[in-house]
């Protein structure tokens, strides 16, 4: 294609996408697979389970006059109880975000288990919400002051994401009214979309465009559900002007706009482009959001189905140097699932529940601690580190908010059927009802422990009825089959639906058997650093010291890896220098861990510069005159540390001090009296922000440190030389961090002063 003609499909593209001029008819679009209710899919015992149980306990215990305190505080209404901590502070901006999730979370829950009580608990803030938006007028609903969309409407004094808090209220009341049958909610949710039209219908394409460079949610994605409801044609014009043509039109036209951007501030764009297109029919909306998720799965996702780094996209295939504290904002995986979701059932495609399984065993399960409920905020996927759970009310992250969702709707997509047959997607001890076919269909299994899952299939007479079972990527060994205890003929392909069609009777049992091996998921851009998977686990080590260490065929993971015989997914790796444990990593909970290795063939470049760095390393321990151990309070103390606004907390197995603007902190260490000494600082490449500053000895500037992502998910060695005058003739020196105007000092996680070599 030429290149004008290509600009000109671009402008009439983006057009399309930038006009409201043209509201589409709604239209019934074709579905390869059709969801269960979540009603009608309830959860057996095991850890999908107590997961479920430990969120339903988590939304019990948490009070409503504290989830609805800065509600009632902005509506001017009396408040009791204490307002929440964490994100859900009264001087926080987003404030009111989690109270929006909670509704989402209960009315999800009252699907999957029948909770009456948390719906009546529901039910009854709902009613107390409606108090505050007639006091506000009888639009507008918020924990803040509409003042927040005044600003965001022109751009000026913005405030962190209004919309995106305004989205989570507008769904809770959508999912009390869908999932929970609260007729209330409905009526709130319609006068919020009148006061939000009133407000988009005085805006320009322009103004809008421009506001939505402002996180905003899935503002499109709840309008798209309410329109769906009321067939208003005003919500679905209104939902489309929040369907942002800047970032839409490209993706359309296939192309790749994802790097450096905020991820989770693009997955709801995506359900609502996938809903406009589910209402409407418009291919471009399923074009792009096809499009979107080959390259965010395909190009930006870790072996466990998580994506970005400090929550923004890296180009494509370009993963190895992205290994943090902060992968894989749990938000983003939650969000991905949806999208997932809605592919799966316009495609019916076996590689979207591949996916879907991936990241459910990978980053959704093992995100939430079974015994607490509690939460995470990131996977952390550098070596060493430990998961960093949140409190019961002083966390209120916006991964909080979509855990509590995520853990209430665990069964969502383990069951779709089409026309004649009930697929299989997830294998998880639970039950779906079939009414239409007069089928529960029971899955017995201990997956993954058990190599397969067991069906029996009650009915109240025979029927015939397709069996599709998932046959996942993983399972390159082959499947087998048996009814009611006699093998059956079952080719399956990796990543294919095995299908059993016959006439059943009540009772029957279907064992599929899905052998696993262990297999290596590695980085796109360094095929020696992989996570190491068992069917679709991914294994964590737990003795992370051996990064680095590991001499083997980095492809063939069975070389260096063995199973052992009687603990269940529990692995050990063999031939190596120290023993490491592996388990899997959704099972991992205070331990440090690791996902991926380095492992290199003996004698290889790769080794030897592995080789190189120990040797260095050895040689820098040699010369070492003094060391702090940071966070360490007697070596702290032995050094004489002093300070002002100086902190120190730990990441992962380390610990840094720093100090924020206006601060600074000392520690006094040993010099030799001749020679030239070097200071020796360990930092953390991921660190930015204003983090510019100075390095004194004895009151005089050696060195000046900004800290840019110098070096992602990595520590990093710094060497400042000290001009000898400094330390001539003196046996200790004081060395003081101090930020720069404007800026803090540090993190410092080691410091130590080196003689010459
Ligand atoms: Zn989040």
């Amino acid at each position: 294609m030429s290149r004008s003609i290509a600009l000109q499909m671009t402008t009439l593209v983006l057009y399309a996408f930038a006009s409201g001029c043209c509201l589409a008819e709604e239209k019934e679009v074709p579905m390869a697979l059709q969801p269960f209710a979540l009603k009608d899919v309830r959860l057996a015992d095991g850890p999908c389970e107590a997961a479920q149980e430990a969120n339903r306990k988590y939304l019990h215990l948490l009070d409503l006059d504290r989830l609805l305190y800065t509600f009632r505080q902005n509506a001017g209404l009396p408040t009791s109880g204490e307002p929440l901590g964490g994100w859900e502070k009264p001087e926080v901006e987003v404030r009111g975000h989690f109270p929006g999730h909670f509704l989402s979370a209960c009315a999800l829950m009252y699907a999957s288990t029948g909770d009456e009580e948390l719906k009546a608990k529901a039910d009854k803030m709902v009613a107390e919400l409606a108090k505050c938006q007639e006091k506000l007028g009888g639009g507008y609903l918020s924990a803040y002051p509409a003042s927040f969309l005044d600003r965001l409407e022109s751009m000026e004094r913005v405030t962190w994401a209004p919309l995106y808090v305004i989205h989570k209220i507008m769904a809770g009341l959508f999912d009390m009214y869908q999932l929970a049958g609260n007729e209330q909610a409905l009526d709130m949710l319609k006068k919020m979309a009148a006061y939000f039209k009133g407000r988009a219908d005085k805006l320009t394409d322009f103004q809008m465009e421009r506001m939505l460079t402002v996180e905003f949610g899935g503002m499109s994605e709840v309008l798209h559900n309410l329109y769906g409801v009321t067939h208003d044609p005003d919500h679905l014009a209104l939902a489309n002007r929040y369907d942002q043509a800047g970032f839409l039109g490209p993706l359309a036209l296939d192309r790749d706009n994802l790097s450096h951007i905020h991820g989770n501030t693009q997955i709801p764009k995506i359900c609502g482009a996938a809903r406009r297109y589910e209402l409407t029919g418009e291919e471009n909306y399923r074009h792009l959001t096809e499009f979107f998720w080959d390259r965010v799965v395909n190009a930006r996702c870790y072996a466990t189905g998580g994506t970005t780094s400090a929550e923004v996209w890296p180009e494509p295939n370009a993963l190895a140097g992205t290994l943090a504290v902060n992968n894989q904002e749990c938000c983003k995986t939650h969000n991905m699932l949806k999208v997932t979701r809605h592919l799966l059932q316009w495609t019916g495609d076996p590689a979207y529940a591949d996916y879907y399984e991936r990241a459910f065993w990978n980053g959704i399960l093992g995100t939430q601690r079974a015994d607490t409920g509690m939460l995470l905020y990131y996977v952390p996927l550098a070596t060493g580190l430990t998961k960093q759970w949140g409190t019961p009310y002083d966390s209120f992250w916006c991964c909080y908010g979509t855990g509590i969702e995520t853990f209430a709707k665990l069964g969502d997509s383990v069951y779709f059927h089409d026309d004649d047959a009930v697929y299989v997607n997830l294998f998880l001890p639970s039950t779906v009802t079939w009414k239409d076919k007069g089928l529960r269909l029971e899955q017995v299994t201990r997956f993954p422990e058990e190599e397969g899952t067991s069906l029996v299939l009650h009915l109240d007479k025979p029927t015939t009825v397709g069996l599709c079972v998932h046959v996942p990527y993983w399972a390159t060994q082959g499947v087998t089959v048996e009814v009611n205890g006699q093998p059956v003929e079952a080719a399956a392909k990796p990543t294919s639906y095995l299908r059993l069609n016959r006439t059943w009777n009540d009772g029957d049992r279907v064992e599929v058997a899905l052998p696993m091996v262990l297999h290596a998921a590695p980085m796109p851009d360094a095929p020696e650093l992989v996570a190491v998977m068992y069917g679709p686990v991914v294994l964590a080590g737990l003795s992370p010291e051996v990064d680095g260490d590991l001499l083997s065929d980095p492809a063939d993971p069975t070389q260096w890896i063995e199973k052992l015989p009687d603990a269940p997914l529990t692995f050990q790796t063999k031939g190596q220098k120290a023993p490491m444990r592996l388990i899997p990593w959704h099972q991992v909970i205070d331990e440090p861990y690791g996902v991926y290795w380095v492992v290199t063939k003996e004698g290889g470049p790769r080794h030897k510069q592995i080789l190189a760095a120990q040797e260095a390393r050895r040689k820098r321990a040699a010369r070492t005159v003094d060391e702090v151990l940071v966070g360490d309070a007697d070596s702290e103390k032995a050094h004489n540390l002093q300070g002002d606004k100086t902190g120190d907390g730990p990441l992962g197995n380390r610990h840094w001090r720093h100090a924020v603007v206006d601060g600074w902190w000392s520690w006094d260490l040993k010099v030799l009296p001749a020679g030239q000494m070097t200071l020796s600082c360990t930092l953390w490449g991921s660190d930015s922000g204003n983090r510019k500053f100075d390095l004194l000895v004895d009151g005089t500037v050696i060195a000046t440190q900004e800290m840019k992502s110098n070096n992602p998910g990595r520590f990093l060695d710094m060497d400042y030389p000290i001009p000898v005058k400094l330390t001539k003739g003196k046996d200790k020196v004081t060395i003081r961090f101090q930020g720069q105007p404007g800026n803090m000092a540090g993190g410092v996680f080691g410091c130590a002063v080196l003689r010459p070599e």
